[in-house]
């Protein structure tokens, strides 16, 4: 049971995103507000993965504001504590990179992730995955959901036994992938092989 100071945390955290978030849309046709993601990545911990840990849906619910909005660590430190900050860090590309090459780094930094910041990367892979599935970007072609899947597919192979049942929905995408967007999903073998190789 989570504790009324902890729920507390988690709807400051859900107006802080709200607030760091505002006026940014998704992708999808009806330009959903960008909130509804981290929402919905700390709604799946919670509901999917059984994630009940404070600090982990504190920091899903604020995973992408250092990365995509002016949110500084040290806001975050101050308003939510040195160990949601750090959980932060661990799930944030650094945007001076090319974004092939920040694709390419999630492959190869995943494994070396904490479990808990794991369980966060699972849960945005899984819920990404299926905006891809059934509310995509506009304009996207097949080929390009069909890559960014594979490419999903291919950092979730490098957090396997992590929780068995964000694995198993992730892997029911895979399956509804397959099937809806015609294509076979590759094990991943060697980076080398992918588009985000080097
Ligand atoms: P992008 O990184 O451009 O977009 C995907 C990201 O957008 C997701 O990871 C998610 O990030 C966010 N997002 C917002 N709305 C949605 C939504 N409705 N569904 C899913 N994700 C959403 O995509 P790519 O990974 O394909 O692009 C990588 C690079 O390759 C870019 O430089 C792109 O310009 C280039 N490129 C690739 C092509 C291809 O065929 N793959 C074709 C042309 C260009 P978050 O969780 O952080 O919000
Ligand atoms: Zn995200």
């Amino acid at each position: 049971m989570i504790q009324t100071p902890e729920l507390n945390q988690i709807f400051n955290a859900v107006i802080f995103a709200a607030k760091k978030h505002q006026g940014q849309v998704r992708k999808d046709k009806s330009r959903s507000p960008y909130v509804t993601h981290p929402v919905l990545v700390a709604q799946t911990l919670l509901e999917i993965g059984g994630v009940t840990e404070s600090n982990i849906l504190v920091a899903a619910l604020l995973h992408d504001t250092i990365e995509d909005t002016s949110t500084t660590r040290e806001q975050v430190r101050t308003n939510f504590g040195e160990d949601v900050l750090s959980l932060v860090l661990e799930v944030t590309d650094d945007k001076s990179l090319e974004k092939m090459e920040r694709k390419r780094l999630q492959v190869l930094h995943a494994p070396h992730l904490s479990s808990r910041a794991k369980l966060i990367k699972l849960a945005d892979k899984l819920t990404n995955c299926q905006d891809i599935l059934f509310s995509p970007p506009r304009d996207w072609p097949l080929k390009r959901r069909q890559e960014y899947i594979q490419w999903g597919a291919d950092v979730v192979s490098q957090m396997r036994s992590t929780n068995p049942e964000l694995e198993a929905a992730f892997d029911q995408v895979l399956a509804d992938a397959q099937e809806q967007l015609g294509f076979a999903v590759q094990p991943f073998t060697t980076i080398n092989q992918r588009p985000w190789a080097p």
